[in-house]
């Protein structure tokens, strides 16, 4: 039975100990045009980095992280390394990887304890950017825009910054504070951080153009995606079930039979909140099968291992609810035909196969809808998601987006949304350049 309750969801990958850090480090062959750098979508000079922890060169050693990643701190804990850096990473065929990503927040932590401030700012250019959305792909936008010396004020709707890092990731990987201090470093670079303040409700597009020299846009998706299934309203949204075991004491209200609908991360991470909040019985459904799960082969064996059922095949159609008290869910069986438009093969339901699944509670982690802000805002879109160039650029001139806004294709995930900023800032440094060169 894994530990229940706050103590259960502490964060679960301890530190290195120093000791353990430079043994560690000294494993590395510190490759030539080493495959785990090209691995990681921010392109942190990884062997550097861990040179500087073999010489006990700490300070430096988080510089280097720093130079790529503004965010190091949160990528260090969530990047899922098995299938980036650590599994690119040639001692891994035939020992055991470097443990890439424990090293990384082994020199973050010694960054972020001492508050050491190793990241340099150039000299004011007078220019002023506006990023909206305080999430890893505005954050990341906003330092690297302060880093080159400009004027950034970042608009965020929640009370707290940090986007999904603060409200969304387990706090088994990513407690609150670790996103929050990552946010007050941004800040120190000079960034100005306006919370409680909402794009298209009160602030306009039209009001930043007019008071910025650019935007960029890290608004991330919206809200779960509606099952449109009867009794949906009983239904505990997944994302506002994570928010709260992450930002209150006693965590979320938890049955003791939970279903969890869904078979990506988020459900992965309901469910394990679920049996750690106590719950004696907690059961995955997916409508497609095992082959067609998003979730990483590495989620789905920990989750195994936290005693969580799971029901494959199956499609929910209702929820049974006696009053306010849920007692079940109405489910069909479901068979898969040719691949859909994903690629995945499309579920079918089968014929005079329902049947009822006794729960307690029902959570839904069923993806998150593309806002439709993005469309109010004159942007053009694809797929629902705001559409850009290859420089970042929405169909709006001057106006930038980045991170899971834009994600169109393949997953999503920090790190993407981190480079995103990082290159969307390049971008507008640019623009801003040109613009000045044109006026004068
Ligand atoms: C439950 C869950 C677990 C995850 N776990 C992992 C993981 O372990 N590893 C990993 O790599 N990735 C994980 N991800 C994905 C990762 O969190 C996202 O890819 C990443 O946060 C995207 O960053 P972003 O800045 O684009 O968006 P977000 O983090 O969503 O930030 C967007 C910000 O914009 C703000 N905003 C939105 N609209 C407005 C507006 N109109 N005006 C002002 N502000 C606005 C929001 O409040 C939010 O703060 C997870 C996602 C979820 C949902
Ligand atoms: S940012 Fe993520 S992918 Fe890149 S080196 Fe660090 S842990 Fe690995």
């Amino acid at each position: 039975m894994p530990k229940t309750g706050n103590e259960g969801l502490a964060e679960h990958i301890p530190p290195l100990t120093a000791h353990e850090a430079f043994v560690e480090a000294n494993r590395c062959l510190f490759c030539y045009d080493a495959p785990c750098a090209h691995a990681c979508p921010t392109h942190i000079d990884i062997p550097k980095f861990i040179r500087k922890i073999s010489t006990e060169n700490l300070t430096g050693s988080a510089r280097t992280i720093f130079d790529s990643n503004l965010l190091g701190a949160t990528c260090a804990r969530v990047c899922p390394v098995q299938e980036l850096c650590e599994g690119a990473c040639v001692l891994g065929s035939d020992h055991k990887p470097i443990m890439i990503g424990r090293l990384q927040r082994f020199s973050m932590d010694h960054a972020y304890s001492r508050g050491l401030r190793v990241v340099e700012v150039a000299a004011p250019t007078g220019r002023r950017v506006a990023v909206v959305g305080s999430g890893p792909a505005g954050l990341s936008c906003a330092g690297e825009l302060a880093r080159r010396g400009h004027s950034v004020t970042v608009f965020e709707k929640r009370e707290l910054a940090g986007g999904l890092s603060t409200y969304g990731i387990i706090s088994l990987r990513e407690p609150v504070e670790a996103s929050l201090a990552e946010v007050e470093m941004i800040r120190s670079l000079g960034v100005q951080l306006e919370t409680g303040i909402e794009l298209g409700a009160g602030l306009t597009l039209e009001d930043l153009n007019g008071r910025f020299d650019a935007v960029f846009l890290g608004l991330g998706l919206g809200a779960t995606t509606s099952m449109e299934i009867a009794g949906e309203e009983h239904v505990v949204d997944g994302l506002g079930y994570i928010e709260q075991s992450k930002l209150t004491p006693e965590g979320p209200k938890t049955g003791r039979n939970v279903v969890v609908i869904g078979a990506g991360n988020t459900a992965i991470d309901c469910a394990t909140i679920a049996r750690r909040q106590g719950a004696p019985q907690v059961t995955m459904i997916y409508r497609r099968s095992e082959a067609e799960m998003t979730a990483y082969l590495h989620e789905y064996d920990f989750i195994k291992k936290e005693g969580v059922a799971f029901r494959f095949l199956t499609q929910p159609v209702g929820v049974v609810a006696d009053g306010d008290l849920v007692t079940g869910l109405r489910a069909v069986r479901v068979e898969l035909g040719e691949p859909d438009a994903s690629g995945r093969r499309a579920p079918r339901a089968v014929p005079n196969s329902e049947f009822v699944i006794a729960a307690d509670q029902v959570i839904k982690a069923v993806g998150q809808q593309k806002p439709a802000l993005f469309t109010k805002l004159g942007l053009a879109t694809e797929r629902g998601y705001i559409k850009v160039n290859e420089e970042l650029e929405t169909s709006i001139p001057g106006v930038f987006a980045g991170g899971d806004c834009v994600r169109a294709k393949n997953a999503a995930s920090t790190v993407m949304a981190v480079q995103d900023g990082k290159l969307a800032a390049e971008a507008i440094h640019k623009y801003l350049r040109r613009a000045e060169a044109n006026h004068g």
